[in-house]
């Protein structure tokens, strides 16, 4: 029986897509497509696949508007942040070109040479915060190697992945190159069991920790997982106050808290200096402007859903219980969530990443301190200092144990000419944004010379 999905607008409730998901069927017929269409495009040259891929920018750059329209009734972000989406979308061809050239290059000498090949199959799974964005950072390098894709954007999210498909479409990419199966979990599990040679994905680190059992002993299926993480935050004296407020805020609460990013954890130290910033991000959160994401001036919208807004209610009332000392109870009204803020210094609090507008306050003592409580967590994707003194930088920089650690700036910030990703829970070791193009080919050497000529050691037989 065919399965409907219907994505609901977190701000409005109205149902703003609906589709059938696709069937095992429809998945493996996808994967076939994409097999085929795989021994003609891995084939083309760099030149040739580059150049579609320029169109395709070409296209988004069109589309933006539409892009930036179906992000923000799909999941519910400001406009705003939805057009800066829609703009890197945009601008990750040309720095996944570079970073292919770059990072895998073809390189002939005399009598060598190095050349990549790409996979074949890749499956792309995206998640729904960045639902143009992330994808789109998988597919365009795996699309420029020579791969095929099958990709299933996230069930909550499915209206961009519909415009991708016809801007590669107008951009001229062969039909099967590139195809797209809408759908929830079954659907990802046929394409798990599809015809495959690579899944890439982001998302939660439950799931990925699910795939990567899904494939245990099959060495020669490539995955890339990107995943959560539990970041910390650590402010050290001197700095102003206000700004180093101002960057907590950003950094806890842009996007509602739905960024892999976000901070979950601000370590702060102990006496007036942390307190004076705990009294300042307070009336942040008092004065922001939520809304429905087509009001100009909001800084944010929604979580995804009621459901989600449902579990970090539930996760702050689990911290109470433990022992946490609520600072700013999050304020809830439907998907909506105002901020909420949790002192829970020496509580034993659960190494969980909560997907929301919530920072749990450590307090510590030393800079030694914060640093070790930065550090206490199976995950590793996002950190970072606010301090001016540069001495404290250069000495929690290398003891912090993240795949992105900024000073002075929000956890949030990151770089498309940097790689995305870290250790622990938050991925397998294959990062992403500008170290893609690693995961989609793999290094064919050779020696060669343009002549036979037998070797030097003829006189042993
Ligand atoms: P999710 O793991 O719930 O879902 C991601 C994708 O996997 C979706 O397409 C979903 O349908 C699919 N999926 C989930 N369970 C499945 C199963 N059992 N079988 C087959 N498919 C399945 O993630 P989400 O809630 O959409 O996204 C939020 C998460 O993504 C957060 O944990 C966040 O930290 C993480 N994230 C990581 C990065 C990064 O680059 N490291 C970036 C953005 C988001």
């Amino acid at each position: 029986m065919t399965q409907l999905i219907k994505s609901i607008c977190p701000a409005t409730g109205d149902v703003v897509w609906e589709g059938a998901a696709a069937s095992a069927a429809e998945v493996h017929a996808a994967a076939s497509k994409a097999r085929k269409a795989f021994a003609d495009w891995s084939l083309t040259s760099f030149d040739h696949r580059a150049q579609i891929a320029q169109k395709y920018a070409d296209a988004v750059r069109e589309k933006a508007e539409d892009i930036a329209l179906a992000i923000s009734r799909d999941m519910g972000k400001p406009l705003w942040e939805a057009r800066t989406e829609a703009g890197a979308m945009t601008n990750k061809v040309a720095v996944s070109i570079q970073s292919y050239e770059e990072r895998t290059p073809t390189r002939i000498t005399d009598t060598t040479r190095l050349a990549h090949r790409p996979h074949g199959v890749m499956a792309v799974f995206g998640p729904f915060n960045f639902p143009g964005h992330l994808p789109n950072g998988h597919i365009i390098p795996s699309l420029l190697a020579g791969n095929t894709v099958v990709f299933k954007p996230s069930e909550l999210t499915p209206q961009v992945a519909d415009i991708m498909g016809a801007c590669w479409a107008a951009a001229g990419l062969p039909d099967g190159v590139l195809n797209i199966v809408q759908g929830a979990r079954e659907t990802g599990a046929a394409l798990l069991d599809a015809d495959i040679d690579g899944l890439l994905f982001t998302g939660s680190a439950a799931t990925g920790t699910f795939f990567h059992k899904h494939f245990a002993g099959r060495p020669e299926i490539i995955l890339a997982l990107e995943m959560g993480g539990n970041n910390p935050l650590i402010i050290q004296e001197p700095v102003d106050v206000d700004v180093a407020a101002d960057l907590a805020f950003m950094s806890g609460f842009i996007t509602a808290g739905q960024r892999c990013t976000c901070a979950r954890r601000l370590i702060l130290p102990t006496g007036k200096f942390g307190d004076a910033v705990v009294d300042a991000l307070q009336a942040k959160i008092a004065a922001v402007k939520i809304g429905r994401w087509d009001i100009d001036d909001i800084f944010m919208g929604p979580v995804v859903s009621t459901h989600a807004a449902d579990a970090a209610i539930k996760f702050e009332a689990d911290l109470i219980s433990r022992g946490g000392k609520s600072l700013t109870a999050l304020d809830r009204d439907g998907a909506f969530l105002r901020p909420g803020l949790i002192d829970v210094t020496g509580v034993n609090v659960p190494d969980e990443e909560l997907f929301a507008p919530f920072l749990q306050v450590i307090r510590t003592d030393s800079l030694d301190a914060a640093i070790t409580v930065a550090n206490d967590t199976r995950f590793g994707l996002a950190s970072g200092l606010i301090c001016d003194a540069a001495d404290t930088w250069s000495y929690a920089q290398p003891r912090l144990r993240a795949g992105i650690v900024n000073w002075n700036k929000p956890t949030t910030g990151a770089a498309s000419t940097l790689p995305f990703g870290g250790p622990g829970l938050s991925g397998n070791h294959r990062p992403a944004a500008y170290y893609a193009a690693d995961y989609c080919a793999w290094p064919q050497a050779g020696q060669v010379s343009d002549v036979a000529v037998g070797p030097a050691m003829r006189g042993f037989w």
